[in-house]
């Protein structure tokens, strides 16, 4: 794909998506890490629905360190896995009290060293938190979308980002994370597609070779 036509993307999916920005709520950092921890393998609308109480208790890392871990996972089980994630959770906020004097940290390797957090998570937490796109948050959406348009074949996620990363420009990373995920809910739904109506149709493999 040339790196025009992957401009032309990303002003078509503007286009259709002006509203795309993060659906996660939160209020402080540390709410913002277990926003992200949490919506791993369930939907940003669950994890909304499931943080406000949570989040009426715990704002800061500390918070996070001291809550009873009964509690904490009985909170947070509608969120699916919530033995693992509360264990992650407690742990991570003992790390950033520990190692980083009770600040979320601010770069990718120092958040890619707290229990719980890869490099999608960390990708999302230092756009969302700190307003730094040094890359793109590869989830199931943007996997499928990139290798549909093109953008990649590959299969791993750190690859795909490094594919994305060479056709668009930094200023627009920002965006590219919050373009595809939007135009995976909406259009380019995995198993029902709607593709007639999608704006970006005709740069689709799956389109040329299904509807043309
Ligand atoms: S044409 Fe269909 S499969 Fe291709 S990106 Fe659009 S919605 Fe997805």
């Amino acid at each position: 794909m040339k790196k025009s036509d992957a401009q032309t993307i990303v002003d078509l999916l503007k286009k259709a998506y002006p509203e795309a920005s993060c659906s996660l709520d939160f209020e402080t950092p540390m709410q913002a890490v277990v926003s992200v921890i949490l919506s791993a393998q369930c939907t940003d609308e669950r994890v909304n629905k499931t943080t406000p109480e949570l989040f009426k208790i715990c704002k800061t890392p500390k918070d996070f360190a001291d809550i009873d871990i009964n509690k904490l996972e009985e909170l947070i089980h509608p969120c699916g896995f919530y033995k693992n994630k509360a264990k992650n959770i407690k742990l991570c906020s003992k790390q950033i009290l520990e190692n980083f004097n009770g600040k979320v940290p601010n770069t990718m390797e120092d958040l890619m060293s707290l229990a719980g957090v890869g490099r999608k998570t960390a990708n999302v937490v230092l756009l969302e938190v700190f307003g730094i796109a040094n890359g793109i948050a590869v989830d199931t959406h943007a996997k499928r979308i990139s290798n549909l348009m093109g953008l990649s074949s590959k299969k791993e996620p750190e690859k795909i980002e490094q594919d994305l990363i060479k056709f668009f420009p930094k200023d627009t990373l920002k965006d590219i994370n919050h373009l595809l995920v939007f135009h995976g809910r909406k259009t380019c739904v995995a198993r029902k597609p709607k593709c007639d109506t999608c704006p970006v149709n005709i740069f689709c493999k799956y389109y040329r070779r299904n509807f043309l």
